[in-house]
């Protein structure tokens, strides 16, 4: 049967070719793309595009432009068999996490990717990214956001960019890959999802948050500044969840819990959870208000913060929701 695939071109590296004049990285048109990659003409597929309305550099990104790429794949859900979004690896994470908060019960593959060499350069691994993303796409296996890179498929909101220079640009550190693409695709059956409920679209985003990354030294005052100014507060903090035994850390908490502030605790090792009252040095966080973030992201922090904030104002029921797997994004 023929399988209809949208892609849709956000900007990044990927669309990229060198200027012969000066020797910069400039957009390429999305249709030079299209048949720079001659393999994607086949009877089997249809493949239409569709692009942002101003591509951009991935670290451009901000909420208004998710929202503008989760209208694309409303508008265009019953039309096709699956997605696949062309964007710049500096965010990918966040997008790919902010996405699938966003297409809560998504019953089709949407699958972002890009490349460490523009698809205008003659090593680029641009091609087999996207070759293999609208392959996977066209599968109908995949129900769920994900990463296609570099021979692997992984779960979007589980995934952090660890390389700048590698083709291998990703890792979910804390969960498996969903598929190992070699000679075949490997699915691992047992981490795909599948949802029989009605697609529901959530564009409302607040971005009144901020992450603070606690470092040796770190001033009280400035935690205090930093955390008065939003809602949302992702803290990165040592090791399996510590900051300090100093109890006017402790305190601090309380009273910015008291002004109805969000707290969730996520690590800043990449890799294991939170891990509550292990250490003395993990009593700031012992208070029921904040949230034990366990396994996950920040990225997948940040972007859940985000999605609830603009969801409810409703700051228990935001706390319940945060403590919960809802897309996959936390092993609890
Ligand atoms: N700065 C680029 C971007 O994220 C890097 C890339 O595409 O890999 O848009």
């Amino acid at each position: 049967m023929i399988k209809k695939i949208l892609l849709i071109y956000t900007g990044g590296t990927i669309g990229m070719i060198r200027n012969k004049v000066n020797n910069k990285l400039i957009p390429f048109t999305l249709e030079s793309l299209l048949l720079s990659v001659p393999e994607l003409q086949n009877d089997e597929l249809i493949i239409e595009y569709k692009s942002i309305k101003h591509p951009i550099d991935s670290s451009n990104m901000n909420i208004h432009v998710w929202v503008e790429i989760v209208d694309i794949i409303e508008k265009n859900y019953n039309k096709y068999d699956g997605f696949v979004i062309l964007h710049g690896s500096d965010t990918m994470s966040y997008t790919a996490s902010a996405l699938s908060f966003m297409l809560e019960n998504i019953n089709k593959a949407v699958i972002l990717t890009g490349s460490q060499i523009p698809i205008g350069v003659r090593r680029t691994d641009a091609k087999e990214n996207l070759i293999t993303a609208i392959e996977i796409a066209a599968m109908e296996k995949i129900n769920e956001v994900c990463i296609y890179f570099e021979n692997q498929l992984f779960r979007g909101n589980r995934t952090t960019k660890i390389n700048t220079e590698d083709f291998e640009a990703f890792k979910s550190p804390n969960f498996p890959v969903l598929a190992e693409i070699g000679v075949k695709i490997k699915f691992n059956t047992n981490c795909l999802t599948k949802s029989n409920e009605k697609l529901i679209v959530h564009k409302n985003l607040s971005n009144n948050i901020a992450i603070l990354k606690l470092y040796p030294g770190i001033k009280l005052e400035v935690i205090a500044l930093i955390m008065k100014n939003v809602k949302g507060i992702v803290i990165e903090s040592f090791g399996a969840g510590n900051a300090t035994d100093d109890p006017r850390l402790g305190k601090l908490f309380e009273d910015m819990i008291n002004q109805g502030k969000i707290i969730i605790n996520v690590s800043q090792c990449i890799h294991g959870n939170i891990i509550s009252g292990e250490y003395e040095s993990s009593a700031p966080f012992e208070n029921k208000n904040i949230i034990n973030g366990k396994d996950i992201t920040t990225e997948a922090a940040v972007t859940k913060l985000m999605y609830l904030l603009g969801l409810s104002n409703n700051d228990s029921e935001i706390r319940t929701k945060l403590n919960k797997n809802l897309r996959g994004e936390v092993t609890c």
